[in-house]
């Protein structure tokens, strides 16, 4: 029985909210959260995941969304618009919407991508990515745990995967495993795991510690910009700074690079790295390319290697501002990286400086690595800037993380 035949059963009246004039014109807008503070009036306390209806001021319907009652955002928003019933049929469409919206973007040379990326694919706090025949559904929200099992279930008839394996954001953990026994990395469908599993991206395998590894295990996220890298990469001598496991690396050796060294403050993601070159080693380019692994902290191993060239830089950090407060200390430190990626380039050189913060919008980020290339005392010409890829695309601005600038010495 699912959470909405349960409330139906249990008698309780539709949970209604009324929001302030701002949350209303902001929801007509089409943007996804109602937050704590904006709601006015409410029937009665809601339980996590129950469905709540939003009403306007002339107490027309507005909105229907997941409820959660310990988060300051409230009503994640499933629909907005003319009132619609929420059953089977519906969550059936708006998954095959998602699935649809992929159609055509990718081939047999590509199966590991996002399926469902949450409130931009009408999904809020939910994450879907496909690694071969491996799933990998994510929860940002508890507000999804009440529908776990329905879910999955509709997963598995549209997608007929081998496997589905749930991760969990770390604040819902705890209520995950007290609510319905559920931990991350757990298999909710098929056989257990005992190491990572491989897939194909652009015909280059890679492998995706999927229970354990960070955000579903593989940044699938850069797909497009490794892409663009292995069209500038021949006969390039390459630095890849935060290298994770060397996705960069393995389409930048494919791209006739000369060598590639790859930087990384976790000596567990170097050793992927490395099973990931030997994955491709039948391709030609692959195995002539020169591999080399250091692991450091990049901001300092920069300063150590003042001598060092490299002839295409990238470089992809972590995110360096989680919170709207990090955000100038963010831009700085963005700044001094690219300088030093500036200062290890040959003449000609290349760079590749991406960044995945939210709090620092795309504008501030180009400007910041752009100014960081004018106080060089080199020219560069702009190659272009690229934001996320269809599979991840950002329907509202918090969604928006992921930029990158390509700057030509
Ligand atoms: N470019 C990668 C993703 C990078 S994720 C890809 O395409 O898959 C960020 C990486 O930075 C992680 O692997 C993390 O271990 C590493 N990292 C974090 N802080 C670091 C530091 N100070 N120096 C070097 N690497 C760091």
């Amino acid at each position: 029985m699912g959470i909405d035949e349960l409330h139906r059963l249990s008698k309780a009246p539709r949970l209604r909210l009324r929001v302030t004039a701002t949350a209303e014109s902001i929801l007509r807008a089409g943007h996804p959260w109602l937050f704590a503070d904006s709601v006015r009036e409410q029937n009665r306390a809601g339980q996590v995941g129950e469905l709540a209806v939003i009403y306007d001021r002339k107490d027309r319907f507005l909105a229907t969304g997941l409820f959660d009652p310990d988060s300051p955002i409230r009503v994640r928003v499933l629909h907005v618009g003319k009132p619609r019933v929420i059953d089977r049929d519906w969550w059936v469409e708006r998954l095959d919407r998602a699935l649809e919206g992929r159609q055509g973007l990718f081939n047999d040379q590509t199966n590991g991508f996002r399926w469902i990326n949450g409130e931009s694919d009408g999904w809020p706090g939910l994450v879907l990515d496909r690694y071969d025949r491996t799933l990998v559904l994510k929860l940002y929200t508890a507000a999804w745990l009440p529908r776990l099992e329905e879910i999955t279930g509709l997963i598995t008839t549209r997608l007929r995967p081998d496997r589905i394996v749930l991760r969990l954001s770390r604040n819902i953990q705890k209520l995950a495993q007290q609510q319905g026994g559920k931990a991350d990395g757990q298999v909710l469908l098929g056989p257990p795991l005992d190491g990572p599993v491989t897939f194909l991206e652009t015909g280059l395998l890679f492998e995706a510690d999927v229970v354990r590894g960070q955000k579903t295990g593989f940044f699938l996220d850069q797909r497009e910009n490794r892409r663009q890298v292995e069209a500038l990469a021949r006969g390039r001598e390459v630095l890849n700074a935060f290298s994770f496991s060397g996705g960069f690396s393995l389409y930048a050796a494919r791209g006739g690079a000369r060598s590639v060294t790859d930087l990384d403050l976790s000596a567990h993601a170097l050793e992927s790295a490395k099973r990931n070159v030997a994955l491709n080693a039948a391709n030609a380019s692959v195995a002539s390319c020169r591999h080399e692994f250091v692991q450091a902290d990049a901001f300092e191993w920069f300063n150590q290697q003042a001598g060092c060239r490299f002839d295409l830089v990238i470089l992809d950090p972590p995110s360096l501002a989680k919170r709207e407060d990090e955000r100038s200390g963010a831009i700085r430190a963005y700044g001094r990286l690219a300088s030093s990626g500036i200062e290890h380039l040959t003449r000609g050189g290349i760079l590749v400086a991406c960044s995945c913060s939210a709090h620092v919008v795309a504008e501030e980020f180009f400007e910041t690595v752009r100014r960081a290339a004018a106080n060089s005392d080199r020219t560069f010409k702009e190659l272009r800037t690229t934001r996320h890829a269809l599979d991840h695309a950002a329907t509202f601005k918090e969604a928006e993380y992921l930029k990158a600038i390509y700057l030509k010495v």
